[in-house]
């Protein structure tokens, strides 16, 4: 193991291609065990997937990618930054989630698994009986699930997750008898981007609704680009050093340095460093699969949502998109290349909680929906028609909007590839093993080259784990530093 004294000297100890919530937790892990680390990000501001711009009329603050996020605030990284000094708020919505019908009712996401399945009349057992054990267990099984395949620290527990995650969200939502509790499981599925009847789409239902008996969904105050803020602040403070508008598109371009961390896709990473690494790898890397893409709205509203359902003025995420079958049918169609009429739509609705999101009386808008990888389609339409199918009127309040295809999504952020904002698809082969399958997925074939992006273990969402079990690899290979 080397020395960390005894390396020769470089003009940083590392650094990290990329300022997403990925890449900002590998340089915060690193500067934190005495590192000197150096940020280059492409774009003018730090944060990736964490933007806030004024994006349709003055005065409106929206998140151009991430809006929600249960996962940071659950992150056992995050959490344990002190990212309220640098500026970080977080607000919590009356509820979660809502997932509204067509008869006007909702199944709701409760901060508490009673409430939750008190609104879901003949399945508030069927609920309790498969969450409360997820919750209870999470704090020890959180770790394994949020990391690399490795030996379990609680193999009972962890097994127990597992045999019911693996499963697909069609096998799993015949634990439910009402279309209620179905639609609401379904919702919470296709955030894995893929047809429910893959195996493990019930993994990411299962983490997001734990997540909101934990800790909730909340979003943060100003917008998520509050989220990227504090952990660039909180990195410069401890040391670090950022700089922007630098695309890298070459090894050359770099100072010397004893480690590179990638925040970047495996598309990328082979432009700027395939020269350095195994052709096995290389082969690897190329036949990295991309996921769905998404198709984005924003909109100027002048005045809340008049959703049907009373619930839904309360969440701030609303799922749109009707019966399980209905979604279920919607996410197969993309994945086999076809745009549905009637989409999912994931709904959030930040500035009824956060006042500094819009001028007064009125309101943001925020959704997507997914799309064939590299869809050129615009999908405002068969969205907006989704939200009046639960909101009638909705379309009688638009003040501006903005939209954004695949390929403006990609341009806003070069990750995205073909709109996919996951970083790869994350189905059974690609989960674990994501972007090869290697003893650490961290770890290139080149030595002092990573990739820390949601390319690797555990994937998408603003968490920073990805970026913290790469930069703890890093840390362990090339500096001899166990991190904490
Ligand atoms: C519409 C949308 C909605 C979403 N909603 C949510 C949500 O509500 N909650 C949630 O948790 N997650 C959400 N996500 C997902 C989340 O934003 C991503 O999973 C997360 O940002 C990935 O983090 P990352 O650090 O791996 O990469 P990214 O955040 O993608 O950051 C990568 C960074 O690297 C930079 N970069 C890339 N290539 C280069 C290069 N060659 N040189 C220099 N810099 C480079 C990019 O400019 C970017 O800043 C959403 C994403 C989108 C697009």
């Amino acid at each position: 193991m080397p020395d960390f004294e005894s390396l020769p000297k470089r003009d940083y100890d590392a650094i990290i291609v990329g300022s997403g919530p990925n890449g900002l937790a590998a340089a915060i892990l690193m500067q934190l065990n005495g590192l000197s680390v150096l940020i280059l990000e492409g774009k003018a501001n730090i944060g990736g997937g964490l933007a806030t711009q004024d994006l349709t009329l003055p005065g409106f603050k929206h998140d151009v990618c991430s809006a929600i996020h249960p996962l940071a605030i659950n992150s056992p990284f995050f959490r344990n930054l002190p990212l309220a000094d640098h500026g970080l708020e977080y607000i919590h919505p009356t509820v979660a989630c809502a997932h509204p019908l067509d008869d006007g009712s909702a199944g709701v996401l409760h901060s508490s698994i009673q409430t939750t399945a008190k609104y879901l009349p003949g399945d508030e057992q069927a609920y309790t009986k498969l969450i409360s054990p997820i919750v209870k267990s999470w704090p020890l099984i959180e770790n394994d699930v949020l990391g690399p395949l490795h030996f379990p620290q609680h193999p009972f527990e962890m097994a127990s997750f597992g045999l019911k995650g693996l499963q697909s969200a069609e096998k799993m939502v015949r634990t439910f008898t009402t279309e209620r509790a179905r639609a609401l499981f379904g919702g919470m599925a296709a955030h894995s981007m893929q047809p429910l009847s893959n195996k493990s789409t019930a993994a990411i239902a299962l983490a997001l609704i734990t997540g909101a008996h934990l800790k909730g969904w909340p979003m943060a105050k100003g917008g998520s680009a509050a989220i990227a803020a504090a952990l660039g602040s909180y990195f410069i403070s401890l040391g670090g050093v950022i700089e922007t508008n630098t695309y890298v598109t070459s090894l050359s371009q770099l100072p010397s340095s004893h480690a590179v961390l990638f925040d970047v896709t495996p598309k990328q990473m082979l432009q700027i460093a395939g020269h350095k690494f195994s052709s096995i790898y290389k082969w690897q890397l190329n036949r990295y699969r991309y996921g769905m893409g998404v198709f984005k709205i924003d909109w100027a509203l002048d005045g809340p949502v008049p959703f049907i359902n009373e619930f839904c003025h309360g969440a701030g995420t609303v799922h749109l998109g009707g019966t399980f079958d209905e979604i279920a049918g919607s996410e197969l169609a993309v994945s086999n290349g076809q745009l549905p009429q009637k989409p999912f739509v994931l709904f959030a609705q930040q500035s009824l909680f956060d006042h500094s999101r819009a001028p007064k009386g009125m309101h943001t808008g925020w959704a997507y929906c997914h799309v064939p990888n590299g869809s050129v389609k615009n999908m405002t339409a068969a969205i907006e028609n989704q939200i009046e199918r639960f909101a009638p009127g909705f379309k009688d309040i638009i003040l501006a909007r903005h939209t954004m295809t695949t390929a403006q999504m990609q341009e806003h952020n070069p990750n995205y590839i073909g709109g996919d904002i996951n970083g790869g698809i994350q189905d059974i082969t690609q989960l674990f093993t994501r972007p090869a399958l290697r003893w650490s997925p961290y770890r290139t074939s080149a030595k002092g080259l990573y990739i820390c992006s949601s390319s690797t273990p555990p994937g998408g969402g603003v968490h920073g784990m990805c970026g913290y079990h790469a930069a703890k690899k890093a840390l362990k290979d090339v500096f001899g530093i166990k991190a904490r």
